[in-house]
């Protein structure tokens, strides 16, 4: 009889639900799930192509030692090893781990766990950081924690829509599904995206602003002058629930429209229509993703939306608010548990003492990191030059999906020890493991995920462990027991940690605290099985309530009051005579991260099958590339070479690269190899999306 379990897909940030269904002869198809409330039963082309992913082939199938086969034991006493060895000789933070928006929540718990409270290094970082660490920077400092106010239903409640920086169509398809069909039902309902390309994204919308990259600061702050001086300011919640107007407006004053005009690039018309929408509408919803967070200026990208969005007051209500897209399936859970350098756990702050103290006497650790840690950029860099001894890669592919690739590449081939936790043997990093230990792979592996809505959701396995592959929990678990402290990793099963992390999100929490599913912790390993969907702070068994954040105030800071924070335009033209290209990197609709499992199925290949660089026909023929030629793409710091696609959906100057393609499937094509390690001073986001290049004829 066919077998049905539901999960979650494990792709985007969405957080579809999936029903697996497993027949009798062991083949597994998937659908939608309709009773999930991320997307009710939709499912965009790789969701629906999971089960055409889940073979064998290429998988680790048990511990490798410097590529020979190694039993478990073997392999962790010997990571076990290395690392207390390298603590011992050189310091807890001489060790690092680099761990993934992929891992399961409970992996990300017992990790950093381990690292920050029993290592006692921040040490800790993960590929969120390239994908929405701007936006957990951006809610510090304007909420006081790192709190998404809103609820995928605010989209489909609004009268405005605004999508910046985000290619919603292709990067969360089902929310886009969602939108269009609100569109349809409700055609006064106007969306605007504002992107420099015309994306899919940008073909449905009312208005496309296609600003200058990185010109999205001057964009908001004209938006702020524009309210002060068009009386659209909410008075009575920006004196009862904030702080900071006068400092705001003091920085959005000294930009003028025209300035605003020559920043952007826009036409005066659409500049003024955008105002005029934003001012006319209550009901406005302003989603950013990776084009907002991926940039030097990411963090005051999204202090300069939230400053709009609190100055008039929509923040917390049906169908307002400002809204970050997540880009992984887990980077919101990786938050949660404090899974970035610079977060402790359960949305507590490394820099309080008081937290840390909290952490620690919950952990009952005997040590607590004191700072924030190395974050990924230079946490890679710390690799390259010889100040990590010891380095733990969880679930990713920093060889490709890093800035400065080749030189990544090169730190890790040259770090003393090096161990990786993949399901496959054949990533780009996983070759240099000099140990590879196997992890258990979607289907496989159980836990949760929160989605972009603070929406948490199980994982749950319906095929058989293939070889010796473990989870990542586990194998955390297993070498923290060998490093001395085996009481504090007793876990037997993921629920056993969700129980610990629910009970550590309430501990001497009275609700000062943003992160609390308290209600939780007690729950025993046969209501964790059947824990369905739940939005967090909701309680316990009412999955379909709808939760917000801050209509009445009540934000994360001392004063429980929101700031305002004064932002300033960056300069944003990098380009040079020898560099005169802007490049772009970012997603296709059919391929997901470096393409280790969409890269799998035919029917996904099939969108487009080779990496390309998309060129303006005037650029193309300036520099004499004909329609599919080949295309060097050249910066300071590497090249690649992809086939061009000409298109006037692209700006003049720019050129977008696919962020997927690997040494794997096409020679050269590791567009990180081109992109620079520039970061953003807060958040330590790399700047992905304005890359000064040379492009010219292979
Ligand atoms: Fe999976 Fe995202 Fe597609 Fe939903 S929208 S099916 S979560 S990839």
């Amino acid at each position: 009889m066919t077998r049905e379990i539901k999960t979650t897909c494990p792709y985007c940030g969405v957080g579809c639900g999936v029903i697996a269904r497993i027949a009798d002869d062991g083949n597994v198809s998937v659908k939608g799930d309709p009773d999930h409330p991320a997307n009710f039963g939709r499912l965009c082309s790789k969701g629906s192509a999971l089960a055409e992913t889940i073979d064998l082939d290429g998988r680790v199938l048990h511990p490798e030692i410097a590529g020979r086969r190694a039993g478990w034991n073997e392999a962790l006493d010997l990571v076990a090893q290395r690392f207390s060895d390298a603590i011992a000789e050189h310091g807890p933070d001489s060790v690092a781990f680099y761990v993934s928006g992929q891992l399961l929540t409970e992996d990300y718990y017992v990790a950093n766990k381990l690292m920050k409270g029993f290592i006692g290094s921040a040490n800790i970082d993960t590929n969120s950081r390239l994908c929405m660490s701007s936006s957990v920077a951006g809610h510090r400092r304007a909420f006081g924690a790192d709190t998404v106010p809103g609820t995928y239903e605010d989209l489909e409640l609004a009268d405005l829509v605004i999508l910046t920086g985000s290619n919603l169509a292709w990067c969360h398809p089902v929310i886009y599904q969602r939108l269009t069909a609100a569109k349809q039902a409700r055609p006064g309902m106007k969306i605007v995206v504002i992107d420099p390309r015309r994306t899919m994204t940008a073909d449905f919308a009312d208005l496309h602003l296609a600003i200058r990259p990185d010109s999205d600061v001057a964009l908001f702050l004209g938006l702020f002058e524009h309210l002060i001086a068009n009386n659209a300011i909410d008075q009575n919640y920006v004196a009862e629930h904030t702080n900071g107007f006068a400092e705001a407006f003091a920085s959005a004053s000294g930009v003028s429209f025209n300035e605003v005009l020559e920043r952007t690039g826009l036409p005066a018309m659409q500049l003024r229509e955008f105002y005029r929408l934003f001012e006319a509408t209550e009901k406005t919803v302003t989603c950013y993703s990776q084009g907002i967070n991926q940039s030097s200026s990411g963090t005051d990208k999204v202090n300069a939306i939230i400053n709009c969005h609190l100055a008039t007051g929509r923040i917390g209500r049906p169908g307002m608010g400002p809204f970050s897209l997540t880009g992984q399936p887990n980077a919101m859970g990786g938050r949660e548990v404090g899974g970035l350098a610079n977060m402790l756990a359960a949305h507590m702050a490394i820099e309080s003492g008081q937290d840390r103290d909290r952490v620690q006497r919950f952990w009952q650790s005997p040590a607590i990191a004191e700072a924030p840690g190395l974050k990924a950029v230079d946490m890679f860099k710390a690799v390259g030059d010889g100040r990590i001894k010891a380095l733990w890669i969880m679930a990713t592919n920093p060889v490709v999906s890093l800035p400065d690739s080749d030189a990544v590449e090169a730190a890790i081939k040259a770090c003393p020890f090096v161990v990786v936790s993949d399901i496959l043997k054949t990533t780009d990093t996983a070759r240099h493991a000099q140990v590879l230990l196997p992890s258990l792979g979607w289907g496989e592996k159980s836990g949760t995920v929160t989605n972009s809505e603070r929406r948490i959701s199980r994982q749950r396995s319906f095929i058989d462990a293939p070889g010796e592959a473990r989870a990542d929990w586990w194998q955390l678990a297993e070498v923290a027991r060998r490093m001395g402290f085996a009481d504090a990793f007793a876990f037997a099963s993921p629920a056993d940690i969700f129980v610990e992390h629910a009970a550590l999100s309430a501990f001497e929490n009275s609700g000062s605290r943003d992160f609390d599913i308290g209600a939780y912790a007690g729950i025993g390993k046969a209501a964790y099985e059947e824990m369905t969907p739940f939005q967090w702070p909701q309680p316990i068994g009412d999955e379909r309530i709808v939760t917000r954040f801050f209509a009445k105030g009540s934000f994360f800071h001392a004063d429980r009051k929101a700031r305002f924070v004064p932002v300033e335009p960056p300069a944003s033209d990098r380009t040079s005579a020898d560099y005169p290209f802007t490049l772009n990197t970012g997603r296709i609709r059919d391929q997901w991260h470096t393409m280790t499992r969409t890269g799998k199925s035919a029917r996904l290949s099939a969108h487009i099958a080779e990496p390309f660089g998309e060129l303006h026909p005037r650029d193309a023929m300036e520099i004499g590339i004909g329609n599919a030629g080949l295309v060097e793409i050249e910066s300071p710091h590497g090249r690649v070479i992809v086939r061009a696609l000409i298109t006037e959906r692209q700006a003049r100057g720019s050129i977008f690269v696919p962020m997927h393609w690997n040494d794997q499937f096409a020679a050269r094509a590791r567009i990180d190899a081109v992109v620079g390690p520039l970061t953003d001073p807060f958040s330590g986001q790399p700047a992905s999306k304005n890359v000064a290049v040379a492009a010219r004829p292979l």
